[in-house]
């Protein structure tokens, strides 16, 4: 079997990290048209005013949208408020939530063992 790592990402927990990883991924932006590196300047600086425990909707509200502190589950698509985060070798992370867990182990359950 390869290696698998789970992790558990939370709104909170990401929103935590939101601002690290807003300059990390923004640190070398040379924008696209007038005003949008400055623009990607300016929201880390508000991303920073939050301190090191935002609340999420916070993070959102100067983003403009969720997606750095999502919970998408790849399953049903609702954004969950946490989910287990699979990474396997080499692969792609697989983010699942705790409803679609529980209905995928049932569903295995019931079919009983295939070997
Ligand atoms: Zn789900």
């Amino acid at each position: 079997m390869e290696k698998v790592n789970v992790s558990v990402a939370t709104r909170t927990a990401l929103a935590a990290t939101a601002a690290q990883r807003w300059h990390a991924t923004y640190c070398d932006y040379k924008g696209y048209g007038p005003g949008d590196a400055e623009r990607k300047v300016e929201i880390g600086r508000q991303l920073d005013e939050l301190g090191p425990a935002p609340d999420p909707a916070d993070v959102d509200r100067i983003i403009g949208n969720d997606s750095w502190t999502g919970t998408m589950c790849e399953i049903c698509h609702r954004n969950a408020g946490w989910v287990a985060v699979c990474r396997g070798d080499g692969g792609p992370d697989i983010e699942v939530c705790d409803r679609c867990i529980v209905m995928l182990y049932g569903v295995l359950k019931s079919s009983g063992p295939v070997e």
